[in-house]
């Protein structure tokens, strides 16, 4: 069963509270451009993360807004912030770190958690051939193959909802290890 992979570089999601605060009141996110998933966009807000004396600068903001500010990075941009993460799953912030979120206009937010990396995962429509085969929540190996390297991506949770389309999303660290520099499909199994 093939999947089109899609790489998902640092983001952040923001709850309306966090949007106000940083952008503020009544602010609403600005539609850069819509994203694969129904109603998820990639906005043209950008914000800083700080952690101590470390900084990752231009992180877009996607939106619309969410339930819980979560800030999503790879392993790579945690050790750049000094930052202790851990894999998880989207929405599941118990125990995790905060950091500071810095907008254009300098206004700072100390989150007190919220910082994962995100574990990758597939998003797939009860619609799809591959509904048939998992329950939502199954993990799958993802094989990834291209020019010089090929990969198998274990533990690759599928998630089942009829508000998905059919893609695998990983992060820029995977991205790397498989030396994707182009539009992909992987395979699972
Ligand atoms: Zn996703």
């Amino acid at each position: 069963m093939k999947v089109k992979i899609e790489v998902s570089a640092r983001h952040i999601h923001l709850c309306q509270k966090d949007i106000e605060f940083l952008f503020g009141k009544n602010y609403k996110l600005n539609i850069k451009r819509e994203l694969s998933q129904p109603e998820q966009f990639l906005s043209n807000e950008k914000l800083t993360i700080q952690n101590q004396n470390y900084f990752i600068e231009n992180i877009s903001v996607l939106g619309p807004a969410r339930e819980k500010t979560q800030v999503e990075i790879s392993m790579t941009d945690a050790r750049k912030l000094k930052i202790n993460t851990e894999i998880r799953e989207s929405g599941d912030l118990v125990n995790t770190t905060g950091c500071i979120l810095i907008a254009p206009n300098k206004k700072k937010l100390q989150i007190a958690q919220g910082v994962i990396v995100a574990k990758r995962h597939i998003h797939v429509n009860p619609n799809d051939e591959i509904a048939k085969f998992f329950k939502n929540g199954d993990e799958c190996n993802l094989k990834i193959k291209t020019k010089f390297r090929s990969l198998i991506l274990g533990q690759t949770v599928i998630r089942i909802s009829d508000k998905f389309r059919l893609a695998a999303h990983i992060d820029t660290d995977e991205a790397n290890a498989a030396g994707i520099t182009e539009e992909i499909f992987g395979e699972i199994f």
